[in-house]
């Protein structure tokens, strides 16, 4: 121990419980705002509810004890506690009285705003608010006397304590789960006024932008080329993007219930058994247009890279990108599109979200005046839970009862699966109908694939939505539906073996990882990123690709 560190001393803490109390400090009065917040946003109804009301604490004050132990030594602890608590202090009064969001733009902003700005905020209850929970602790931080212990006995302290804290925590999370996920679900900006981890992570994250602003952006390939069977008609393919839909609720796989009884009519192939990229819709979405297969795709490089509809874009395909999702995740960046939301139709639409069916209104039309090879994708809300009751007008409430609620929780599971069911079977009224008016049009040689992005559990082991970890993830999560519809001029020009076709998705196995192969293929796109073995038409071609016999690929 230093002598410096022994002048003046008026009190003697000891490390450890400095900073498990200012840990708590932090967790509840310095997260004002948080918890008027949950104060005014949970119900204690239920025996669960009141078990995860009563775990918030620790899970709130965990992440800034986590941080403590790891900045805190002899010299750092009382600068870095001081810091914390001044900046601390200063967001919850800002978050508790102005209803500020610490967000990465929020970041930006501080970084960026100049002083006047800054000094705009500075009121006498602001002054007062910070004297009394950041200045006045400072002062006695700086003047108590720490205590430490030897180097290796500190650390081995400290880890203990952590592992005790994790283990409380992680046994919360546990019996919690389901209010947790569904509480995350419903309450995602609540993240952004919990203190330290707001503007921790929101200034990584801001930096993480900096950096890979300049990056350069990358081509696949300019050279990519339609090489087109010699064929003289216009080829449409609408590309139905799901969201949230598990095979195992589509009849067409065998679900004894009949979710699908349009698509059951019609001349599709099936795919049995496909396996999503991730579980969840920002990591499935790019993967799927990416030329990156699952085990080495990069979200970020993904970011900085062309995908599928820029290589069909470069081909000379025309490209429209229909929104009714949650966003693109960056895939449509480049071409065009069309916002359902934005666009509001009254037939569908209620200001805030629109049904699917949005996305085929004067859709027969747009079709009727393709005068180029044509590319519609459909970014559907699918099943986008947990609100799935909203998700399918009153015609499709085929299965009763329904779980007509956020707090999916409190529904029984055979509720939740019936208003799920109700759901795919509106998904099936969607894709047979855009099916229908492909057929209409006999004139182009069209095509249709209806995928989803990933799967989700319905209270299979307990477990409700998606996005579990990729490994340990259930197969409800990454099983999913993929469907082909091709009409007779596509088949036939595309010299297409369609039985052989529904021989081999009844038995093969597909990922997302064919996606961007197959639809090159199927539209005759002459490019090396293109690679054979991922094409899901390859073994029922009745001819080889112009392409491949223009100019020898690599794949
Ligand atoms: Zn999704």
């Amino acid at each position: 121990m230093s002598k410096f560190q022994n002048i003046g001393p008026k009190w003697a803490v000891k490390s450890h419980w400095l900073i498990l109390g200012m840990s708590l400090y932090f967790g509840f009065v310095l997260n004002a705002a948080f918890w008027r917040y949950i104060a005014t946003h949970i119900e204690i109804n239920s025996f669960s509810v009141f078990v995860f009301a009563l775990s918030l604490p620790f899970f709130i004050a965990f992440p800034t004890y986590l941080l403590f132990n790891l900045l805190s030594a002899p010299y750092t602890t009382k600068p870095v506690l001081i810091f914390f608590t001044m900046l601390s202090s200063i967001t919850n009064y800002l978050m508790f009285n102005l209803g500020v969001y610490i967000d990465t733009d929020m970041v930006r902003n501080v970084f960026e705003t100049n002083t006047r700005e800054a000094f705009d905020l500075v009121t006498f209850s602001g002054f007062l608010w910070v004297l009394l929970t950041g200045i006045i602790p400072s002062v006695l931080i700086a003047l108590i006397k720490i205590e430490y212990k030897s180097w290796g006995k500190e650390i081995l302290q400290r880890l203990l304590c952590v592992f005790a804290v994790l283990l409380v925590v992680g046994g919360f999370l546990a019996v919690s789960y389901k209010e947790y996920a569904s509480f995350g679900r419903n309450n995602r900006d609540v993240r952004k006024i919990i203190n330290t981890v707001n503007y921790t992570y929101s200034t990584v994250r801001h930096f993480q932008r900096q950096v890979s602003a300049n990056r350069e952006f990358k081509q696949l390939d300019e050279n990519a080329l339609l090489v087109p069977f010699e064929d003289p008609h216009i080829t449409v393919l609408v590309l139905i993007l799901g969201e949230t839909a598990r095979a195992k609720n589509f009849s067409v796989y065998g679900y004894e219930r009949r979710t699908n009884p349009l698509l059951e009519k019609q001349d599709i192939v099936s795919f049995h058994d496909v396996a999503s990229c991730g579980t969840a819709t920002l990591v499935s979405v790019p993967c799927m247009f990416s030329h990156m297969t699952r085990t080495d795709f990069d979200a970020t490089d993904v970011k900085y890279t062309e995908n599928l509809l820029d290589i069909l874009q470069t081909a000379g395909y025309k490209i429209l990108w229909r929104e009714n999702d949650d966003g693109c995740k960056g895939v449509c960046d480049r071409v065009t599109t069309e916002n359902m939301v934005k666009t509001n139709n009254p037939k569908f639409c209620n200001g805030k979200y629109c049904l699917d069916e949005a996305l085929l209104d004067g859709l027969p039309e747009m079709i009727a005046n393709i005068k180029q090879d044509t590319v519609i994708v459909l970014h559907t809300m699918g099943s986008h839970g947990p609100t799935y009751y909203n998700r399918y007008p009153d015609p499709f409430k085929k299965f009763t009862p329904t779980c007509d609620t956020a707090d999916i929780q409190n529904c029984s599971q055979e509720q939740v699966i019936n208003t799920y069911d109700n759901m795919i079977l509106y998904t099936d009224y969607i894709v047979s109908s855009a099916i229908d008016m492909l057929k209409a049009r006999p004139e182009y040689e069209s095509g249709l694939i209806y995928i989803s992005d990933h799967g989700e559990s319905l209270g299979e082991n307990n477990m409700y939505l998606h996005g579990f970890p990729y490994q340990i993830a259930p197969k409800e999560q990454k099983h999913v539906p993929m469907v082909l519809w091709m009409s007779e001029a596509m088949k036939r020009w595309d010299y297409v073996d369609y039985a052989c076709m529904k021989k081999e998705a009844a038995d093969k196995t597909y990922t997302h990882d064919n996606l961007f192969h197959s639809i090159i293929g199927l539209l005759e796109i002459k490019t090396h990123i293109y690679h054979r073995e991922y094409d899901i038409f390859k073994n029922c071609r009745t001819k080889e690709l112009p392409a491949a016999s223009v100019f020898p690929t690599s794949g």
